[in-house]
């Protein structure tokens, strides 16, 4: 008898295990979403409406064997998986891959692919007629967005307001050296300023803004710092949040105060033998990043691969983190650890073009729209 495993979320960490055992493995991966989400081209989505169309991808094309049960797991259990609608999905081994959620533009709420797309194609109508556009928040979501609206609308007026004291502060980039920190944020703030794009640190505004985001609506508003102004239109670009609740109270040993998951390190739950977590959800030494979730997904899929076969679990080592902030198609800067702090030109080569869409569309079997363009 083939053995079962439960993947719960198809995000890149899931997609990856998934497909990776698909041929020895009868593989369940547990999505509610009826498309895959190519989250790193969220941003551009928000100001190209044919990225928005196409960061989705239906997972008909993924596994040749194994299905893809489209529900929400609302219990983990250590041999199953309990869905919302009821169904109990009995598995040999289970990975977690449940991801964080992000407020829009980020990542979109919907499962529906169709009702993303429109609402990026909204707030892309929204955004083309607004002039003043405030961005809360400096981390790579708000800088990269910054980014891609400059490159798109040249003339608009763009202000960037974050609370800490230098932008990336939020943790995205903790555990990288403090030299190389310092010279990606300085470089990062160089170009901003070179594009015209207001930069107001260590400061925030006195109240939330009166509209919702991404709706054109103009309103004024003042910093505690003491700053006024006035947009048209604004964005969240902070707020993620780990989708963790759904362990069953067996396994719940793991869940840390901040919400993330704990995991051995073979990315094993803590006193389980068979439960691996992966990606954003949990809490290891490596980067929140695709690259990382898809190296775990890769990794635990050989851990199983290696228990099935009666071996024993060994630890997963991170690989050196890539950390890649373009500004737009042409701009940017990105940290490698071979390459150091990498320039517009080499962070616009690896990311600012086709933003790893050419990847996706193999991974789903699906034409590459930009060969077709
Ligand atoms: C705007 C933006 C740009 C980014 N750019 C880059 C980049 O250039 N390079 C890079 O490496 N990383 C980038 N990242 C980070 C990257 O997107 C994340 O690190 C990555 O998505 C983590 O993958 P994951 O598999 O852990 O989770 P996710 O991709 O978040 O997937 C989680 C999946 O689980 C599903 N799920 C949630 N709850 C349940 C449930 N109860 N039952 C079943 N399924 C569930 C969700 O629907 C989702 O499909 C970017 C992120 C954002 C927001």
């Amino acid at each position: 008898m083939t053995a079962t495993v439960a993947i719960v979320g198809g995000g890149y960490g899931g997609i990856t295990a998934a497909q990776a055992l698909d041929e020895d493995f009868d593989v369940v991966l547990i999505e509610p979403k009826d498309a895959f989400v190519h989250n790193v081209a969220a941003l551009r989505a928000v100001v190209d409406p044919n990225w928005a169309k196409w960061m989705f991808f239906p997972y008909d094309g993924l596994l040749k064997r194994g299905r893809v049960v489209r529900d929400r797991a609302i219990s983990v259990e250590a041999h199953g998986v309990r869905t919302v609608s009821g169904e109990w999905i009995g598995a040999d081994y289970i990975v977690i891959a449940t991801g964080t959620t992000y407020p829009f533009p980020a990542k979109v709420y919907s499962d529906h692919a169709e009702a993303g797309i429109a609402r990026y194609h909204r707030a892309t109508e929204a955004l083309g007629r607004a002039e003043r556009v405030l961005l809360l928040g400096a981390g790579p979501v708000g800088i990269e967005l910054a980014g891609e609206i400059r490159s798109t609308w040249p003339d608009k007026h763009i202000t960037l307001i974050e609370p800490a004291r230098d932008i990336l502060s939020g943790g995205f980039i903790e555990g990288f050296d403090e030299d190389v920190a310092d010279q990606l944020r300085s470089e990062l703030r160089r170009q901003l300023r070179d594009l015209g794009i207001s930069l107001i640190l260590g400061d925030s505004l006195r109240h939330d803004p009166p509209t919702s985001t991404g709706i054109k609506s103009g309103f004024a508003a003042s910093t505690w710092g003491g700053t006024s102004l006035t947009a048209d239109i604004w964005f969240q670009c902070y707020g993620r949040q780990p989708v963790s609740r759904v362990l069953s109270r067996q396994l719940s040993g793991a869940w840390r105060t901040d919400g993330r998951l704990s995991v051995m390190p073979d990315l094993r739950l803590p006193g389980q033998s068979r439960v691996f977590a992966i990606g954003d959800v949990t809490r290891t030494q490596a980067l929140d990043t695709a690259v990382v979730a898809m190296e775990q997904g890769g990794f635990v899929a050989e851990q199983i691969k290696s228990l099935a076969g009666g071996g024993d679990p060994v630890a997963y080592e991170p690989s050196q983190p890539l950390f890649l902030i373009p500004l737009g198609t042409g701009g940017g800067a990105s940290y490698s650890p071979d390459g150091g702090i990498l320039d517009a030109e080499t962070t616009t080569l690896y990311k600012g073009n086709d933003l790893f869409l050419t990847k996706y569309c193999e991974i789903f079997d699906v034409p590459n729209p930009l060969e077709d363009s």
